[in-house]
């Protein structure tokens, strides 16, 4: 047999089109720098999408070219996300955290030939451009100013182009969109690339009614910073379902995004837990007595939250689980695009006490569909999944990167069979909810025993006063390696090592894995994705 199905591309520009024909009275809003808010309809949307698809093509882009964006979360930057994928080019995010050297090196490796920039980012284009030259560099006025004539004028290019004319650039499913390199926390970034394939199936899996269980009806807060792993993929399930959006521009800070969702409730946020546990330990603050915040803010009841990147404390979806908000957990990296675990209520759990949903709610949860999860001990053996036995998670799917831009595929990154090595060691168990235990690189090794930091972690981010604490490994004569607990305190509290010591006793760790030390330090250090940097800890407490 061979007649079956219409042998059609999956396409992102197929869901421009839905967007531009369904949803044009749905709207888009996004916080300018002044803080005001501007509003989009997804008609607006669409005719500005096709009509910056329609200049780049103007301006000589080919298929394959690479765009960059160095840009916040807004309206032109999600115009960019589809707009250059129609005219046939590469949507290539720069992290606009990492330093003008790695921001120029990172441009200069991708090769980009445009670069699309908020005008608020020009002081950081000023400190990158002898280090790379863009051909063109189109300037986004976000904040209202007028645009410099060295520069091209966004929205005098889009008003210049004619939407109704253009016409898709010729692809085929496995064509590029998009490209995003890896923070580098553990060497050289290097950079992944998305198909128009490998977004759509992604986009449809993590949609799903357990997952992001996206509906037309929603109101969408994404905090994920569009320049990091694509903001886990929701701008293109957004646009998909035409949910409302509210982009929150550069203002982060709990305050802002606490007014914000004051303003414009959303049913569903997303967002690193670095941030939320800033948002809620502010808000929390703010309903004591004689707060000067008090009555300032509300909690939008029943709202769904999405929170990965880095390991999520149980103490943390406690604090929003008061305030009658669910947090799924979920786990990916930028080569997997990102969405492979998340932890959801499973059937099995209908019935589970509140502490059981906790303990899963803070594991990274179950592999999502097309991808494939398994865990390789230091034997080469594949561990059974009983919830004990650790290895490395490694992944094969149809959304998880095959190979990096321009770098020969190394067996430190992928096995001879073709699987991408993770780094993560975890455990899996019955159920298959995945167990981050460490990245590879973090692990503690003590008298031959392992000891997780990230379970110490979340242990003593449990405790009243601790804002937040990351554990790492010292050198240790006799042990080879101990846990040391770097603690920030809460503003105004005071605790011991003894107190610490007594309260991770009490959450079942044996005496061999308390930490060898305490050190109290005022913020633990973060790389340009938020999450704790623990080589700069390793750094300063080497002696
Ligand atoms: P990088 O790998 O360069 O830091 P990514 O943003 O791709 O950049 O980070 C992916 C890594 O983040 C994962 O390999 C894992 O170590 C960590 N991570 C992501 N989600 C979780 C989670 N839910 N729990 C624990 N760690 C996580």
């Amino acid at each position: 047999m061979q007649a079956t199905m219409m042998n059609l591309p999956l396409s992102l520009n197929h869901l421009l089109e839905r967007a531009g024909t369904l949803f044009s009275g749905n709207e888009i809003v996004s916080r300018l720098p002044d803080k005001t808010l501007r509003r989009h309809s997804y008609g607006e949307f669409y005719r500005r999408t096709r009509s910056l698809a329609s200049a780049l093509q103007g301006l000589g882009l080919q298929k394959g070219d690479r765009v960059a964006t160095l840009c916040w979360n807004h309206h032109a930057h999600l115009e960019c996300y589809f707009g250059i994928p129609a005219a046939g080019g590469v949507m290539h995010t720069l992290n606009l955290r990492l330093s003008p050297d790695e921001i120029g090196w990172i441009a200069g490796n991708a090769k980009d030939r445009f670069l699309v920039i908020d005008d608020v980012l020009l002081p950081l284009y000023r400190q990158i451009e002898h280090l790379y030259k863009f051909e063109k560099v189109i300037v986004f006025s976000f904040s209202g100013a007028r645009v410099a004539p060295e520069f091209t004028d966004y929205d005098a290019l889009l008003a210049a182009a004619s939407p109704d004319t253009f016409t898709y650039a010729p692809h085929d499913e496995n064509d590029p969109v998009a490209m995003c390199y890896t923070s580098g926390t553990t060497g050289r970034p290097k950079g992944v690339v998305y198909s128009h394939r490998s977004t759509i199936l992604h986009t449809l899996v993590a949609s799903l009614g357990d997952f992001w269980g996206l509906r037309g009806t929603d109101v969408v807060l994404p905090v994920t910073p569009m320049f990091h792993a694509n903001c886990w993929g929701m701008p293109y399930g957004a646009v998909m379902m035409g949910v409302k959006l509210v982009f929150p521009g550069p203002h982060l800070h709990p305050d802002d995004l606490l007014d914000l969702i004051k303003q414009e409730p959303p049913t569903l946020a997303l967002g690193v837990p670095t941030i939320w546990m800033s948002l809620i330990q502010t808000y929390d603050a703010a309903q004591a007595d004689g707060s000067p915040n008090k009555g300032r803010w509300a909690l939008p009841s029943g709202m769904k939250s999405l929170v990965g990147g880095a390991a999520v404390p149980e103490s943390l979806i406690r604090a929003f689980d008061r305030h009658g908000i669910w947090i799924l957990q979920g786990w990916g990296m930028t080569e997997t695009s990102p969405v492979c675990t998340i932890s959801y209520p499973r059937a099995e759990l209908r019935g589970a006490d509140a502490d059981e949903r906790y303990r899963r709610a803070a594991m990274a949860g179950v592999p999502v569909p097309l991808v494939d999860l398994r865990v390789r001990g230091d034997d080469g053996t594949d561990q059974a999944w009983d919830g004990k036995s650790v290895g490395e998670i490694q992944v094969q799917g149809p959304f998880i990167t095959a190979s990096y831009h321009e770098v020969p595929v190394d067996a430190e990154k992928f096995t001879d069979d073709g699987w991408l090595r993770t780094g993560d060691v975890a455990s899996v168990d019955e159920l298959g909810f995945v167990r981050i235990t460490d990245r590879t690189k973090d692990l503690i090794k003590s008298g031959g025993e392992w000891i997780s930091s990230v379970d110490l972690e979340n242990a003593l981010m449990a405790h009243p006063a601790v804002a937040e604490a990351a554990v790492i490994a010292i050198p240790d004569e006799k042990w080879s390696e101990r846990p040391l607990a770097c603690v920030v305190l809460k503003p105004g509290q005071v605790a011991t090592p003894q107190d610490f010591n007594t309260h991770l006793l009490k959450h079942s760790f044996a005496k061999w894995q308390l930490p060898e030390r305490y050190e109290f330090i005022d913020a633990v250090p973060r790389t340009s994705t938020g999450k704790f940097w623990k080589m700069k800890l390793r750094e300063q407490f080497k002696a």
